[in-house]
Order: C-alpha cells, then structure tokens, then sequence
C-alpha cells in the first residue's frame, strides 16, 4: 500500500520513555526507542507497525512526513508495561545524485535525535498481514535483515514470554553485517538469547561475507545450510514463513529456494500456494 493512502487522521500522542543506541559507536546507529502511549483506544497485535508523523514544514510542499515502524514488543506492552511500546530505528542517509551530498533521512533523523520526555504523534496500527497463527502447534519460519527482526521480537516474546505454550518449530534466520550488528543478539542488547533455551526455538545467523565492501547479508548461504530442514518446513501445511526488512532479500530467498525446490517454476508454484494459503507473508521497505 502506498503511504499517502494510510489513514492518518486520529493520530496519539506519545512520549519518549527511553532511547538507548543498540549497535556499537563504529556499525550503523540503531536506536531501540520506548514511547509512552497512555491511551487505551491504542491496541495492537505482533507484527504490526505505526505510522510516525515528523512535524514540519516539509520540502516539495508535502504537508506531512509519515513513515512506518514495526512494533517491536509484544501485545502486553514493552517489559510488560502495557503503556509503552517499543520501535528500533536505523538513522538513514541518502545521496543526492546530483550534488552527491549525503542527507539524513527525515523521520529517521527526528526519532534516533528524540530524547526521554520528547513528545510525537503516532498513528495506526497497521497491517494485519503479518500476524502470527493462533494455533501453538503451528511452525513459525521467520527471515529477517536489520531492523526486520523487531516484528521477530514481538512474535518471540509473545509465544515465549506471554503464551509459554507454543509446540511447533520456531526459526529465525537472522542476517546482520556483522555479529556486533545483530540486533537484540549483541553485546549492548541481548534480549533474543533468553530464547536460546526454548525446545522449539533455534536462531540462524546470516553475515555478510565483505562487510568492508558493503557486500550484503548472505542470506542464501544460511538458507542453503539449512536446506533440508527449511523445505520440510515449506512443505508442512502447518508452516507459516515470514520475511521483514530490505526488499533486496525477496530476489535472494527466490534464487536459493527456486535451487533447494529444484527449479524456478517448482518454487514459484509452490510459493504462489504458500501466498493463497496466507502461508507467506512479507513486511519490505526499500
Ligand atoms: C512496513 C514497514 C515497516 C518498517 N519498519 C522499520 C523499522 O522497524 N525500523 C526502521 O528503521 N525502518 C523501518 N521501515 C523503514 C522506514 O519506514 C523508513 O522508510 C526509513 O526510516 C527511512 O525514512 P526517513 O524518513 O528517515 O527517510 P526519507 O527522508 O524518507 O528518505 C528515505 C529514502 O527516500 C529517498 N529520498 C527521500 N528524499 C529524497 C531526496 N530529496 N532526494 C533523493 N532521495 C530522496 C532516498 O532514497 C532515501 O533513502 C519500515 C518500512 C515499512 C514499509
């Protein structure tokens, strides 16, 4: 769905609780930032995310700046407070192609610069396409870059924190740059590892191979270790796959997949059957 068609119109006030900087001073700054909201109308469900409005004025006459965010807390709130949510910001940048200057991206900038106290408006939440199956029997394959494991979060939290009753198999496959750029699995914040213990639960970790050179997650290469398993997952009608973060990923999970399905055809036919059956499900952003 395109950003200008997002109901923005009944936005919340919330309030910074906390900003902590999650990636070491020499990765890329990634900010797990706690809002309160105290408003009892704001429910939502793992995996889905809230609109930020960016006060303006704004450039090319645009009366507002709306970006999405994942919540990355469960339903019952950030360390169980249901009055704080919690989101986890990348600060972007973009080059102008021609002055070749380096810009900060506007809503990225204005949520990693808010400090405790700070006030903004939110809206949503949104998509309900994201959700994870009630049934605790069910497997959960999940595949994530960067900031894409905050719905990853959210769903671990859930069945582990709050349900305690899940039986089906739980995989995350985790791309990051670097291991001191896995989020919430890194020195500065390690929340994912209470999970390690869990029966159900692994963790996959994807690198790149050149982080030096920018080269991207290998995400292919994890798929492809672990191939076996993740195509008895597929094919379990049980299973539901989830994939979040740069959109780049789709091309590579494409290319491993059609390889481990045998073809090409053999993959999209299957994922087209993943997709009708709501056995699939992406949350992209450029
Ligand atoms: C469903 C969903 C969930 C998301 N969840 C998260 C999340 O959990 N965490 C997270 O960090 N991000 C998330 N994102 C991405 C986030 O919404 C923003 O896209 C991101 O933070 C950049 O927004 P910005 O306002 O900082 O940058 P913008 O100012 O919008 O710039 C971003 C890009 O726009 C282009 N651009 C904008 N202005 C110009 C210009 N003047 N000249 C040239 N190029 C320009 C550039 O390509 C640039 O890279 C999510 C996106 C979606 C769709």
């Amino acid at each position: 769905m395109n950003l200008t068609e997002y109901d923005i119109s009944h936005p919340y006030h919330a309030v910074v609780a906390r900003s902590e900087r999650i990636t070491s001073e020499d990765s890329a700054e990634v900010r797990h930032i706690t809002l309160n909201i105290s408003s009892a109308t704001f429910n939502y469900l793992e995996g889905q995310s809230i609109g930020v409005l960016v006060p303006g004025p704004h450039s090319f006459g645009n009366t507002h700046h709306m970006r999405l965010y994942s919540i990355a807390n469960a339903r019952q709130g950030e360390k169980q407070n249901v009055a704080e949510i919690a989101i986890c910001v990348r600060r972007c940048f973009y080059l102008d192609e021609v002055s070749g200057e380096e810009y900060p991206g506007v809503a990225s900038k204005f949520l990693c610069d808010r400090r405790a106290g700070d006030e903004i408006l939110i809206v949503g939440p949104y998509g309900r396409q994201f959700l994870a199956p009630r049934d605790p029997s069910c497997n959960l394959l999940m595949i994530g870059v960067g900031t894409g494991i905050a719905p990853f979060r959210a769903f671990l939290k859930h069945i582990y924190s709050e349900r305690k009753d899940w039986k089906g198999k739980v995989r995350l496959f985790y791309g990051a740059n670097t291991g001191m750029d896995q989020l919430y699995l890194n020195d500065k914040n390690n929340d994912l590892a209470l999970y390690y213990d869990e029966e159900t639960f692994e963790a996959i970790h994807a690198l790149s191979p050149r982080p030096h050179l920018d080269e991207p997650v290998d995400m292919a290469a994890a798929v492809r270790a672990h191939a076996e398993e993740v195509w008895a997952m597929i094919q379990c009608d049980k299973t539901y796959v989830y994939v979040a973060g740069l959109s780049r990923l789709e091309g590579q999970l494409d290319m491993v997949l059609s390889e481990i399905a045998g073809s090409p055809e053999a993959w999209k036919e299957r994922k087209q059957a993943l997709i009708a059956n709501r056995r699939w499900a992406t949350l992209f952003y450029a």
